[in-house]
């Protein structure tokens, strides 16, 4: 008899179960089990052992699953990795790891059968046996030729693609023949062809040749220094400019690893980016792509999981932050494209991970190859490369003819007083969009929403009261007429004198898409304006409508919240507008420098991809604001250096750890209990490294209250004493009768 230790989705730790050894069951399988008196669930064999655990009433593994383990070794090592590292357990990395059509849990065992699922399968064609030799076929080309052209054409194209992929039985993926349906539905009726469902396949593609695009010298060279980086097992940082031809160096890449047969990951940070370069990949590597991402159906995501579980290798799977966690088999390379995004993180279920980073702890768990791109890199990756630990690699011009934008700063201050400032728009931004519209080009605008708190600024001078110890700017919270910071908790009076320039000019800020909207057609009656924010693209339809309305001219000018600034590739544009830079300034976060920064040069990325040279106005009361001015010059290096100063001098990351406690509740004496409660045990241990508890920047969520601690641990410490100690400071707290009454989440690098 033998043991094994089986992960269950649950937030618990492993449990053992006996193990027949006819089962034949793997580590990595997906095994059933009973848990409790009627609860059947599927388990993750995590090891297994000829000693018997000191458990006196083992329960035995039911039966095994699938054909094929779906978890791979390195996989089971990244599950390790994160639950420790996000200080979750393996049950809820296993809860969110796999889709839940692929771990099927019942209260009867033909109950679970009924809800298992299998691979994805997909439709393989042949030709009839007649038709299966030279002969037969030349016979059929010369009776059939004048009449139906297109059945001949088919029919042959079925056997060039069996004698290319070497296909012994005829038959040939529906999806490499790419013809119609109803078509193929028609050569079935005539006894032409065989059609079956089968589990795809991939070729093993060392006969395959890929069309590739001829990189310039500068991509060229690029490119080694990443083969460099991987010969000497570093993670490859590739900061390129927007429109520098990132994408064409993956695709060489992309090519070499698939060609060995191994696989290759591609992630982005948004689904909506993924089809436009879906579509890029699929040109070239056509067939071949397998999507992933939280708009395919349960069950789409379920059979994809098993059959990539199932593959063997020369898989290219592109997809969003949970495409880490997909089975890859013989792994080769994986990029992450846009990798300072936040969308990597996870941040409202646990384990709160980052797929970015996941993906380069993958890169020592195996040989697997990791890109991390960007036009504007993390400050974390950043420091990672110029402290030797990743390879860096600089892009510092377009591919072609592309230049950079003329980066226009419009001071919104001035033009209010000069009468330049009609709504929301100066002059200079109303011109450009003149001329664009003029020379039948298109334009985008700008303004963020999303992400949006309340502050106050000085409508004289443009300041705005920032946290003297925090170094962020203070939340209006509206309730009172106080300013709060919502690291540390520091309050103080509202005033309506400005500190700085001492005139009675403050007020709260702030103004969204929709306005923007309503103005722009006002102001320009005559062009057809669109919207892009999360209230017109609430489906992917939706979104997909006004993305492709836009790509096809159907609209002049295109306003949007922070989704415009990513990664499309829109020809027609060549003025972006950037509505008020000092929303972006003012946002309460530490990294609010860097993120404006990226956010703007995402957002003119947008400018001139395609035509002459493109135009970013940028509309703000600041205009001498050092990040403001990094733009201007579009020098990420001064604005990376700079900001990396202040990290260090207030001790945020990168030069530490944040690790964000948060608390919800609908009591709000028991919620502020709980919080003091955290906090007073966080401090036994940490002292002054413990923030709050505050309450959250949205203080009120689904009628509950929310409360935050932050904990900042300085880079160089052991995170895993920290962990430890944490552990051990909410254990003390779930045991105090009231506190534990509260849920508390943990959010590591924030
Ligand atoms: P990035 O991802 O760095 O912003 P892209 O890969 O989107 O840049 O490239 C910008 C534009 O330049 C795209 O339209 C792309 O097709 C074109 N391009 C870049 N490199 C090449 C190349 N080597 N051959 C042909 N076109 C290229
Ligand atoms: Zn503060």
């Amino acid at each position: 008899m033998l043991y094994a230790q089986v992960v269950l989705p649950l937030a618990q730790p492993m449990y053992s179960f006996s193990l027949d050894e006819s089962l034949a069951v793997e580590v990595g399988d997906a095994v059933v089990v009973q848990f409790g008196s009627s609860r059947f669930y599927t388990g993750i064999v995590w090891s297994i052992s000829d000693v018997r655990p000191d458990y006196p009433r083992l329960k035995p593994i039911l039966r095994k699953l699938y054909s094929h383990p779906i978890l791979t070794p390195e996989g089971q090592r990244l599950w390790e990795w994160i639950a420790d590292y996000y200080l979750a357990t393996l049950g809820e990395v296993m809860r969110l790891a796999l889709p839940s059509l692929a771990k099927p849990s019942a209260t009867s065992l033909t109950e679970l059968d009924e809800r298992s699922i299998e691979p994805a399968t997909e439709q393989f064609i042949a030709l009839s046996e007649e038709l299966q030799s030279e002969e037969s076929l030349s016979a059929y080309r010369a009776k059939h030729e004048r009449r139906a052209p297109r059945r001949v054409e088919t029919v042959e194209r079925i056997a060039a693609l069996a004698v290319e992929r070497k296909a012994e039985d005829g038959f040939v993926p529906r999806r490499l023949i790419g013809v119609e349906p109803q078509h193929l539905a028609a050569l079935r009726t005539k006894g032409l062809i065989r059609i079956e469902e089968r589990i795809r396949e991939n070729l093993n593609s060392a006969e395959q040749n890929f069309l590739l695009p001829t990189l310039s010298q500068a991509q060229d060279v690029a490119l080694s220094e990443i083969r460099k980086a991987h010969a000497e097992h570093k993670v490859a940082l590739l900061h390129g400019v927007t429109g520098s031809g990132k994408t064409e160096i993956y695709i060489h890449l992309i090519a070499e690893h698939l060609s060995a047969g191994r696989s290759v990951m591609v992630l982005v940070p948004e689904i909506v980016i993924t089809s436009q370069l879906i579509e890029r990949l699929e040109r070239i590597f056509e067939g071949r792509t397998t999507t992933y991402h939280s708009r395919l159906t349960p069950l789409r995501r379920g059979r994809t999981f098993l059959r990539l579980a199932a593959s063997t290798g020369g898989e290219l799977i592109v997809g969003v932050r949970s495409t880490i966690f997909l089975p890859m088999r013989r792994p080769g390379l994986i990029i992450v494209d846009e990798e300072h995004d936040m969308g990597y993180k996870q941040s409202d279920m646990q384990p709160r991970y980052n797929a970015r980073d996941c993906a380069v702890v993958m890169s020592r768990l195996c040989d697997v190859q990791v890109v991390l791109g960007s036009a504007t890199p993390s400050l974390e990756s950043y420091m990672n490369a110029i402290s030797g630990k990743y390879h860096y690699i600089e892009l510092k011009e377009r591919w072609g003819k592309g230049v950079l934008p003329e980066i226009i700063i419009s001071d919104t201050i001035r033009a209010l007083k000069r009468g330049e400032r009609k709504t929301h728009f100066n002059l200079d931004l109303r011109d450009n969009i003149n001329r664009s519209l003029t020379s039948g080009e298109q334009v985008i605008l700008f303004q963020n929403r999303r992400g949006y708190a309340p502050y106050l600024q000085c409508r004289t001078c443009g300041y705005s009261p920032r946290c003297p110890h925090c170094n962020v700017t203070l939340t209006q919270h509206k309730a009172s007429s106080r300013l709060e910071c919502h690291y540390c908790g520091f309050t103080m009076e509202r005033s309506l004198v400005c500190p700085n320039c001492e005139t009675q000019d403050m007020a709260t800020m702030g103004f969204g898409t929709e306005k923007v909207e309503e103005e722009v057609s006002r102001l320009f009656p005559e062009a057809r304006v669109l919207r892009l924010d999360g209230d017109t693209s609430t489906s992917e339809t939706a979104f997909q409508r006004i993305v492709s309305s836009f790509e096809q001219h159907e609209g002049d000018i295109l306003v949007g919240t922070q989704i415009v600034s990513k990664g499309f590739d829109f020809e027609g544009v060549s003025t972006v507008g950037i509505l008020n830079a000092d929303n972006l300034l003012s946002t309460p976060d530490f990294r609010a420098t860097e993120r404006a920064f990226q956010l703007m040069m995402q957002v003119a990325g947008r400018a001139g991809r395609h035509n002459d040279r493109g135009r970013v106005v940028i509309q703000t009361s600041q205009p001498k604001h050092p990040v403001i001015q990094y733009v201007a010059s579009a020098d990420y290096h001064a604005m990376a250096r700079t900001e990396l100063a202040e990290r260090k001098a207030f001790g945020y990351p990168p030069y530490s750890h944040l690790i964000r406690f948060q608390l919800h509740n609908s009591d709000y004496e028991l919620l502020r209990y709980a919080a003091h409660t955290l906090a007073s045990n966080l401090r036994a241990i940490f002292g002054q490294r413990v923030m709050g508890p505050v309450s959250s920047a949205i203080e009120m969520l689904r009628g509950e209250h929310r409360a935050e601690i932050i904990l900042k641990i300085e880079a160089g410490a052991s995170m895993k004493r920290a962990r430890e100690c944490i552990t051990r400071a909410l254990e003390a707290t779930r045991k105090e009768p009231r506190a534990k009454k509260v849920p508390i989440s943990v959010d590591v690098d924030i």
